[in-house]
């Protein structure tokens, strides 16, 4: 069945994979971006592509305002919700917990962990049955980084993503009779900008070829299992954390 789906970060990696296989299903998409203007209009236009409906949707997770108007224009553009991904999220460049700014520290947890609670919470509001949503599947992108702990890279990043975690298992529960489920998926490292992001562009292959599997993950092989957790085929998977890792 279509679903409308809201994709936070869709504009580059995972979120722009995600975006991709829900078009194949028909599903609408809203492709939200915090400044890459040209690549959300450029997944929206691949969307377009397959046959499905997209939107592109400017906004920075880390605001609330930005996040309500994200949301509001999602559903004036392509309807109620019936899925929201919640994945944008920032590295930044390695460095002990010593060596890490008081602004640094805000800024990842204010990006990774209250805009995952932000989104969230709007996801929620919007679907609840008792609030007049029909429901949904809401998924957490986390990562393997809070298992880790990733010291002398980033442990503020590993934090906040154990952050993210919490919240699938605390909300799925809150949600239980509301027809929502919530889960969050922790991929391992994958190839995607982020690792050139934080300074490091040869992380994904280099960290990778240390991994039981020899290989980092591509963004596509995290988007089939995001996409399976907003389908139906996960209707009786909620409050689960699943590691897409390789077997890390
Ligand atoms: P990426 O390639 O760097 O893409 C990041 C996406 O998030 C872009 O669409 C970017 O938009 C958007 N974004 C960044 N900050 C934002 C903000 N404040 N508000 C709204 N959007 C924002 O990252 P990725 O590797 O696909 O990562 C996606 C998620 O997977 C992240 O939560 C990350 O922590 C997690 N993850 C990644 C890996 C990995 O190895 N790649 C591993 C584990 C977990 P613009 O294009 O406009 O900048």
């Amino acid at each position: 069945m279509s679903k409308t789906i809201l994709i936070t970060g869709a504009s580059r990696g995972i979120g722009r994979a995600t975006a991709l296989l829900a078009a194949e299903r028909g599903w609408s998409v809203g492709v939200n971006y915090v400044g890459n203007q040209a690549a959300a209009g450029e997944v929206v236009a691949l969307v377009k592509s397959r046959g499905a409906n997209a939107v592109s949707l400017q906004g920075d997770v880390a605001q609330e305002r930005d996040v309500l108007a994200v949301f509001d224009g999602c559903q004036q553009a392509l309807g109620q919700l019936d899925g929201v991904v919640v994945n944008a999220g920032i590295v930044a460049s390695p460095a002990t917990l010593m060596d890490m700014s008081a602004e640094r520290l805000r800024r990842m947890f204010e990006v990774n962990s209250v805009g995952a609670y932000l989104c969230a919470r709007e996801a929620a509001r919007r679907m609840a049955v008792s609030r007049g949503g029909k429901g949904g599947s809401i998924v957490l992108v986390s990562s393997v980084a809070a298992r880790l702990g990733s010291p002398f890279e980033y442990v503020d990043y590993a934090g906040s993503k154990a952050a993210v975690d919490t919240l699938a298992i605390g909300l799925s529960k809150e949600l239980g009779q509301e027809g929502v489920r919530v889960n969050s998926i922790r991929p391992g490292v994958t190839v995607t900008d982020i690792h050139a992001s934080g300074g490091q562009p040869d992380r994904a292959h280099r960290v990778g070829a240390g991994t039981p599997m020899g290989r980092p993950g591509e963004a596509n092989e995290i988007a089939e299992a995001i996409i399976w957790l907003l389908s139906d085929a996960a209707s009786y998977t909620s409050g689960a954390v699943l590691d897409v890792a390789g077997g890390r």
